[in-house]
């Protein structure tokens, strides 16, 4: 039961939690009416006291959904051997910050540098630090045991990264609230099921024009949330939604445009790469917005902080913010990332290492988890920022014959590791 596409599975029945935030929204809203979908994403998800990811942040089997790198080593393996790739075709600086965005359970980083340390008779002579970008109290402490067993210490000295500590691979690790935190410097990007969390904004066409949807307190029945639409036309409505749009329902995530638009601007002036993995489209679906709990589906404005919210990523949108500062590639379906990626090459070398049935199914099981068009294969993509420089030679004019061919990118294309 991962978060798959949107629609899937039945509505769940909420319970209705210990309520704290529910009361907090119902006051806030009485005090100063509707708010938008945004706003109620925001406090439902990362309020500081109540919210669903600095109290519970629920990701694995225990938790509310499961996400790939908790399904299977081989996911965020294959992806520490895009950074390889990325970092061998970038002629191999001698350093660089593996920044993380919404690490979860730490699972994702910590195959990666497990595959960063077999491989550290290539990295040798690179200097590699880790930044982690998490909001979440609990989900941090979680990360600190996964990656270094538990050896942190806060950073207060520091006033960007909030704690420190040293993976069980050696390389220094650091936590940080926001990317504006993370230090400048060549740096390779990861958000795994990161931009789904951020807050959408939502608009309705209707006779009148475009409309924000917003929550409000439903006046039949004390205590229960309900969506409306803005009377008039809102600020969001007149700077998120293009005259040429021709879907009758809209959602935009602006924190997610600004993000990338960081992203773009760092790889522009420092270089690196990042590399986005998440369920989403190209702007063209309309609702996406739902909830999780207890890995089903849930009513996204019942019990607000008791579940999770997410809504499907618009890559064409995150196209449009890195604004032509990086280059783009994708989206590319999960399946065909990994198939390029060398999946199934990886799949036989466990199966043949792997004495017992047990074992086995578990591993041809979380393939087909991954995999599988019905599952997790289709409905998860990848897309890539990346220097301009790496896709195209900038413009030798005097010397054109000395342009030798740029090698592929890894997942976009069939890896090709010498
Ligand atoms: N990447 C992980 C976890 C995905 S859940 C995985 O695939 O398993 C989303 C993660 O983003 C959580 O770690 C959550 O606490 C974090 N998060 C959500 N909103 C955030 C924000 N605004 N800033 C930083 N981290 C955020």
């Amino acid at each position: 039961a991962a978060r798959l596409c949107s629609g899937a599975g039945g509505e769940a029945k909420a319970a209705d939690g210990d309520g704290a935030m529910l009361r907090h929204l119902t006051r806030k809203l009485r005090a100063s009416g509707p708010v938008t979908v945004a706003e109620y994403m925001r406090e439902a998800l990362t309020n500081p006291g109540q919210g669903y990811y600095t109290r519970r942040g629920g990701v694995g089997e225990s938790g509310d959904f499961i996400t790939s790198p908790e399904i299977s080593q081989v996911f965020g393996e294959l992806i520490g051997i895009w950074y390889i790739s990325e970092w061998m075709a970038m002629g191999k600086p001698n350093t660089f910050q593996l920044v993380e965005l919404g690490p979860g359970r730490g699972t994702l980083t910590d195959d990666i540098l497990r595959v960063f340390k077999q491989l550290a008779s290539v990295l040798s002579k690179c200097d590699v630090s880790v930044h982690l970008v998490e909001v979440s109290p609990k989900l941090s402490e979680i990360q600190a045991v996964m990656l270094t067993g538990g050896k942190v210490q806060p950073n207060p000295e520091d006033k960007s990264a909030y704690m420190k500590g040293i993976s069980k691979t050696g390389i220094p690790i650091f936590w940080y609230r926001d990317i504006q935190d993370v230090p400048p410097g060549y740096s390779f990007y990861l958000a795994h099921e990161f931009f789904d969390a951020l807050p959408i904004h939502k608009f309705q066409r209707t006779e009148k024009g475009w409309r924000e949807v917003l929550v409000d307190i439903d006046p039949e029945v004390p205590d229960q949330l309900r969506f409306v639409l803005s009377p008039s036309r809102t600020p969001a409505t007149q700077n998120f939604i293009q005259p040429e749009e021709t879907r009758d329902h809209v959602e935009v995530c602006p924190e997610a445009g600004v993000i990338v638009q960081r992203l773009a601007s760092r790889i522009e002036k420092d270089g690196g790469a990042a590399l986005v993995a998440d369920y989403g489209h190209d702007g063209t679906k309309t609702d996406t917005f739902r909830g999780f709990r207890n890995h089903k589906l849930h009513n996204v404005l019942s019990a607000p902080g008791t579940a999770d919210l997410t809504a499907d990523v618009d890559f064409s949108y995150l196209r449009k913010m890195a604004q032509g500062r990086a280059a783009t590639l994708g989206p590319i379906k999960q399946r065909e990332f990994l198939k390029n990626m060398g999946i199934d090459l990886r799949l036989q070398v466990l199966l043949q290492n792997s004495g017992d049935t047990a074992t086995r199914e578990q591993l041809l099981h979380s393939y087909d988890m991954l995999m599988n068009p019905e599952k997790m294969g289709d409905c998860f993509n990848f897309f890539a920022l990346l220097p301009h420089h790496r896709l195209v030679h900038p413009d030798k004019k005097d010397k054109p014959e000395s342009k030798s061919p740029l090698p592929p990118v890894a997942g976009f294309n069939e890896l090709l590791l010498k």
